[in-house]
């Protein structure tokens, strides 16, 4: 049923790009900046990478400074929070994982991954003087907003907020990477912005502990923007034995993927796992389950991870959600649970959830790319492990259903239900956001 016959060349935004015959990245050096890495830094500065979503609502920018200080986190907030994050999660019904890194985190600084307390931050929101203590270190910064899609050019400057803060694999020590939010020049969310509404949410809802484990399928593209390791002008053998394959002719670039997995995990993003998926050259990575707004930073920050290290090796990710037809398309199947459906018989309240959600399944779809929809448009067409964009179902262990309750789920009659309508480019700001309002907070 999954033949691969389809056609890259239908797809407009394949063809949209620069068409490269090779990447100059894949051909430099990868050695020699290791001659210039270990270079003492005067006055131990540490190097803070702040990342941003740029105009498009999709893609992602960042740009570096130099700060004279280590941000701190205090200890007792630390230790306070990661017992929320990481304590429950242990007791949770179905993730019963255990965190092997926890220890990591005990040490003098670092920063607990989802950055402080939101609370202070939201209403502290862009008051610099009383911003956050933990986050008075790290400062508000901007950036040239109308190349970016976020301003004009005449009054281009756009704030960046940091919000969360992760180890920066690629540079190790005490280097940071810096997740953000961006602002115009009055200080209102810029259109892209899609965190604000989100944490505002999770104000409201914190004590329903909302949990959201997204899994993220993207695919590898070759500098000619097609998949990557495909034939030249032609398709691999048909679907079936690339999907949690092993072996040359089954998955490609597991390096980079296994790069990734280590990198997230130093940074302090919880990757739960990975597999290679359906179509070859693609695969996914699952992140969380982490509370709340801190999901979509989360996610955020693992994307860029991604396109930070196949930017070393030469290979472009593309988030799009079906780059080739009659292929299997790309989602961010996003697993939701509140307190009360953990608990005993939660089953309950996870069914009611689902009622919720099929009374405002388009406002929905309208949020899970960043098209309105229209990205889902090619991808949620009922085959390929799909439902119809047009129709809400759900359904026990059904993969071709709106929402999915898996089937350890049903059995042990509490747990999560799996959204599987989100676009692999979505935004998990606007999603998580979305499943909030609808589930918790019955607007
Ligand atoms: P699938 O069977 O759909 O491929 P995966 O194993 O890829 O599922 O992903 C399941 C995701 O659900 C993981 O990210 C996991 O962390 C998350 N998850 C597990 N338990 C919960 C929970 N109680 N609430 C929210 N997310 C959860
Ligand atoms: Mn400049
Ligand atoms: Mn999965
Ligand atoms: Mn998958
Ligand atoms: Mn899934």
């Amino acid at each position: 049923s999954d033949a691969g016959h389809g056609k890259i060349e239908d797809n407009p935004k394949i063809l949209s790009g620069p068409v490269l015959t090779n990447s100059p990245n894949a051909v430099l050096s990868k050695t020699l900046l290791g001659r210039y890495n270990d270079l003492p830094l005067p006055g131990d500065k540490v190097l803070a990478t702040y990342v941003w979503i740029d105009g498009t609502g999709e893609h992602l920018r960042c740009k570096d400074r130099t700060l004279s200080f280590i941000p701190k986190q205090p200890k007792d907030k630390l230790t306070r929070i990661l017992e929320n994050m990481y304590t429950k999660y242990e007791l949770s019904v179905i993730g019963n994982l255990k965190w092997s890194y926890m220890d990591e985190y005990s040490s003098p600084y670092y920063f607990p991954r989802d950055g402080p307390d939101t609370s202070i931050l939201c209403e502290q929101k862009l008051n610099r003087d009383s911003f956050d203590e933990n986050f008075k270190d790290l400062p508000v910064w901007n950036f040239d907003g109308s190349s970016t899609g976020q301003a004009d050019g005449h009054n281009s400057d756009t704030y960046l907020v940091p919000r969360a803060l992760y180890r920066d694999p690629f540079r190790r020590g005490n280097h940071l990477l810096v997740m953000c939010d961006t602002y115009k020049y009055n200080m209102e969310p810029t259109e892209s912005n899609h965190r604000v509404k989100c944490q505002e949410a999770y104000e409201k809802c914190k004590d329903d502990e909302p949990w959201f484990g997204i899994e993220q399928e993207y695919i590898l593209l070759d500098s000619d923007l097609r998949p990557f390791g495909w034939p030249p002008g032609g398709f691999p053998p048909p679907q079936g034995p690339y999907y949690c394959g092993v072996g040359a002719n089954k998955v490609f670039a597991r390096d980079l993927v296994e790069a990734h997995y280590k990198c997230c995990l130093y940074a302090g993003v919880p990757i739960s796992g990975t597999n290679a998926e359906v179509m070859p050259s693609q695969w996914e990575f699952q992140v969380g389950p982490s509370v709340g707004v801190t999901a979509g930073d989360d996610l955020w920050m693992a994307r860029y991870i991604l396109h930070r290290l196949a930017e070393e090796y030469g290979v472009i990710v593309t988030f799009d959600p079906k780059p080739v037809q009659d292929w299997n398309g790309s989602g961010a199947h996003t697993n939701f649970s509140t307190k009360k459906m953990r608990e005993e018989n939660g089953i309950i309240e996870i069914e009611k959830a689902i009622d919720k959600l099929s009374k405002v399944h388009m406002k929905h779809i309208k949020v899970y790319d960043p098209r309105g929809g229209k990205d889902n448009e090619r991808r949620l067409t009922g085959l390929h492990e799909t439902a119809s964009i047009n129709d809400f179902s759900a359904g026990v262990a059904n993969r071709a259903s709106s929402i999915r309750i898996p089937r350890a789920v049903a059995e042990e009659k509490k747990g999560y239900l799996e959204d599987r309508r989100p676009a692999s480019n979505c935004d998990p700001y606007a999603v998580v956001d979305a499943l909030m309002r609808t589930c918790i907070l019955n607007e």
